[in-house]
């Protein structure tokens, strides 16, 4: 529980919580994808690999830039775990608190996914969701968030009071990591990041601002799609929470495979060039 407030409200309470936010990014003052030029070539994508995550474990795949991939539930309600890196420099990877700072708390068709500092540009742009119908429910739900970090054996070890449990995202995503690099787990694990939950519906609670999750609406056939900007490495975990409606870090939950499908575009999007890194010259004032 957290303690009351100690602190008597001023004189002048109620006119300074009523003073009305501002939206920090506008997304109408950024740079926006032309979607359509993307859409546009999702009629002659062609299939070039298919890769099955197994329940409670975690898989990587490689997508050049101009191709895409998406991940589909194909045989029951599951949450991924992404992680996004380039292909060519594990130190370039999805920073998903300035994705969520430039595009809200969930992102979907037409945002863009940001690399980190250095690099800050887009790795990712979702061209397709067939969640996209969800919106925010009445509890202030949605689905694919860059607002939770992944489930991790660390905080079920604080919370459990020490228990040993090897499958959360976090260890699914460094073991496979490690196969995909060559890196041993503990040289791969401190390059596993806060992830795109993706298909998990998520928010927080009006009143106490805490984290929730809620059963995913995500059904067989449904499916997130991206355009790769840049050479990338994907690793997605199937988290053990499956669904997600009642907890994580346990073998209770019903878990599903789930699909990771890359595609070759016919063409690149209509005046498309790979982002560039970062314009800031780092000099930092010196
Ligand atoms: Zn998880």
């Amino acid at each position: 529980m957290k303690p009351v407030p100690i602190t008597p409200p001023p004189a002048d309470a109620a006119d300074r919580k009523a003073i009305a936010p501002v939206v920090c990014y506008p997304t109408d003052t950024q740079p926006r994808p032309d979607l359509a030029s993307y859409r546009v070539l999702r009629d002659g994508l062609k299939l070039v690999e298919a890769v099955t995550v197994p329940p409670r474990d975690a898989r990587s795949w490689t997508v050049p830039a101009g191709h895409f991939f998406r991940i589909v539930s194909t045989e029951g309600s599951q949450v991924g775990d992404l992680n996004l890196f380039n292909a060519h420099d594990l130190t370039e990877r999805l920073y998903t608190g300035k994705t969520r700072a430039l595009n809200g708390t969930h992102v979907g068709l037409g945002d863009q996914l940001y690399s980190s500092f250095p690099s800050l540009r887009p790795m990712a742009t979702i061209t397709h969701d067939t969640l996209d119908w969800y919106g925010f429910d009445a509890f202030g739900g949605a689905v694919h968030d860059v607002i939770g970090t992944r489930c991790d054996p660390y905080t079920h070890a604080l919370l459990s009071h020490g228990d040993q449990y090897h499958n959360c995202c976090h260890s699914n995503l460094t073991r496979a990591l490690s196969d995909a690099t060559g890196l041993s787990l503990v040289e791969a694990e401190p390059h596993v990041h806060d992830v795109l939950n993706v298909f998990m519906c998520t928010g927080f609670s009006r009143d106490t601002g805490q984290y929730f999750m809620k059963a995913s609406p995500v059904r067989p056939g449904d499916y997130l799609e991206f355009f790769a900007e840049i050479d990338l490495l994907g690793v997605l975990s199937t988290c053990p929470g499956g669904n997600c409606s009642a907890e994580h870090s346990s073998d209770a939950a019903a878990c599903f495979p789930l699909l990771v499908e890359v595609y070759e575009a016919e063409a690149r999007p209509e005046g498309w060039v790979p982002p560039a890194i970062n314009g800031y010259n780092r000099s930092h004032g010196r």
